[in-house]
């Protein structure tokens, strides 16, 4: 993989790195320091027609690629991402800001996908009945569906494209990615490898853009499927336009996710567990912590809270000193403060306030400190929105009862967890609560790629989610067949042997 990063990306379409046409570039910035990385092209509707085209062309050959030689595909693509984790690594941290821990996690948690990809064969296993009537037996393949395209958020680089691309691929399908605009870079590169571990021409493509982009892809009758991750109003458009067209649609959104904190619960690993999932990445994760609910006597941990969260400190990637990086973009930080401001004016109690924070040598980084809120309420915005930056708000109930409602009347459904040394306590939790992936002692329950990732209610809209046995089904249709032979015809096929003979 080259390391360089070209002045201006280009597209890859048909197996070729091309320059767009257009006279429309986006900045691509690094938010620690505000330099200009490189720049982003618009594509035009006739470079995503070209693209399109050859993903339509390239699925004619990739369809009937034996499963076993795209799985090897899988293979080699899983060795290299290994051997240049830490290179994306790098490219990553400098275009989203995250610790280098964090960024190498990042390309991880994508390579675990392409294991999963790797097995691909046993995946599209379909099923067999003989004998559904006399000398009548049933049998179903599984079939992949064709040109299918997915829409990436900024906040995790490499591991959405990689939740997406290597299975559908790997289930027979060609494929467009639309990255982040805020950094497409590690898409790029993630592109790069795959070209080199021998996918075919055309299999994968890659524009660049945003909305008007997306939209073209959202309408174009030779897409079959859309994959979609990002915010909530993105991902109801996305849903509602995608299958108004016909598509089939997943699209993962927002989250506001709650940790339920029991008073017998070890206070210790909860509170590290609360600092790391609340505020790590800046809190830009779409299964961060971003609301404790403290039961009971679990309120007069507030203060020990407030001290661990104020030793946490923002940083540059290359300090190993730094505990989470830079919001992604100016707009971001500023929509933060909003509602840190919002949350002071709504009543709620500032613990620790990280609008004013500085981090020395990096005067133009999208910085925003540690930020904590006590004494909550559902009324407050700072408790019903995703806010997407380092700020937890505590909410104080009385019973696991109370708990449980808060998190049902909340929309979201991504993640929750729930701290205890109760096993009673944590199964009631898990049965009850209306939420697709639970934590138990477990701050941030993210599901290994042979599950699936399975947030619910406002946090997804479609039927089967990303990775695991859902990905496959998503990405390919089932054929059911019904087969009769006839005794009558040995006869002949005998006859038809000794004339061979
Ligand atoms: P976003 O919705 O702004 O952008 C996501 C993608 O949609 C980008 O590729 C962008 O170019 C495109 N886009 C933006 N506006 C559009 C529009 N009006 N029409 C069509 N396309 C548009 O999200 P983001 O800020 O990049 O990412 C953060 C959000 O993603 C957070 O809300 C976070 O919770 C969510 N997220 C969810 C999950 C999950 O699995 N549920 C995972 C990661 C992030």
């Amino acid at each position: 993989m080259n390391k360089s990063i070209p002045s201006r990306l280009p597209l890859f379409i048909d197996g070729d790195w091309v320059q767009s046409t257009t006279k429309e570039w986006l900045d691509v910035t690094n938010p620690a320091t505000g330099e200009v990385l490189t720049q982003a092209p618009y594509t035009t509707e006739a470079e995503q027609l070209q693209a399109i085209a050859a993903a339509k062309q390239a699925f004619i050959s990739w369809r009937n690629t034996p499963v076993p030689t795209r799985a090897r595909i899988m293979l080699k693509y899983q060795a290299l991402l290994k051997e240049h984790q830490e290179a994306l690594a790098e490219i990553l941290a400098e275009e989203t800001g995250k610790t280098f821990e964090d960024a190498k996690g990042d390309v991880w948690r994508g390579i675990e996908v392409v294991e999963h990809a790797a097995n691909i064969a046993t995946l599209l296993m379909g099923e067999t009945v003989e004998n559904v009537a006399s000398a009548i037996d049933c049998y179903s393949y599984i079939q992949p569906i064709g040109v299918c395209a997915g829409i990436t958020p900024f906040n995790f680089p490499a591991m959405i494209p990689l939740w997406m691309f290597p299975l559908a691929i790997a289930c027979g399908n060609t494929f467009i990615l639309k990255p982040s605009e805020q950094d497409p870079i590690t898409p790029c590169k993630l592109a790069e490898l795959f070209e080199q571990a021998g996918a075919p021409k055309g299999v994968l493509q890659v524009i660049h853009g945003d909305r008007e982009q997306v939209d073209f892809l959202l309408k174009d009758p030779d897409i079959k499927a859309i994959s979609f991750v990002g915010s909530v109003p993105v991902g109801r458009h996305i849903y509602q336009t995608g299958t108004q067209y016909l598509k089939r649609v997943q699209a993962f959104a927002g989250a506001k996710n709650h940790m339920v904190v029991m008073p017998d619960a070890n206070k210790n690993a909860t509170i590290n567990n609360i600092i790391g999932s609340s505020v790590g990445a800046a809190g830009q994760r779409c299964m961060a912590i971003s609301v404790v609910v403290l039961v009971g006597e679990a309120q007069s941990w507030i203060p020990d809270i407030q001290d661990a969260m104020a030793k946490i400190i923002p940083g540059h990637w290359k300090n190993p000193q730094s505990d989470y990086g830079p919001l992604i973009s100016p707009a971001a930080k500023e929509r933060v403060l909003g509602y840190i401001e919002t949350g002071k004016k709504e009543g709620a109690d500032c613990l620790l306030d990280g609008s004013k924070i500085t981090v020395d040598g990096y005067p133009h980084g999208n910085w925003v400190g540690p930020t904590l809120f006590a004494n909550v309420t559902t009324e407050m915005s700072i408790y019903t929105d995703e806010i997407f930056g380092p700020v937890l708000c505590l909410v104080n109930v009385d019973h696991l009862d109370d708990a449980i409602k808060l998190v049902n009347d909340c929309p979201y459904g991504n993640g929750t967890s729930i701290f205890t040394a109760s096993g009673a306590a944590a199964r009631k939790y898990q049965h009850e609560i209306l939420v697709g992936q639970v934590g138990i002692n477990v701050p941030i329950p993210v599901p290994l790629p042979f599950f699936s990732f399975t947030g619910w209610r406002s946090s997804f809209y479609g039927d089967l989610h990303a990775y695991g046995k859902q990905a496959v089904r998503f990405y390919t249709e089932t054929k059911t067949i019904t087969a009769r032979w006839f005794d009558s015809d040995i006869e002949h096929a005998e006859q038809a042997n000794m004339t061979i003979q």
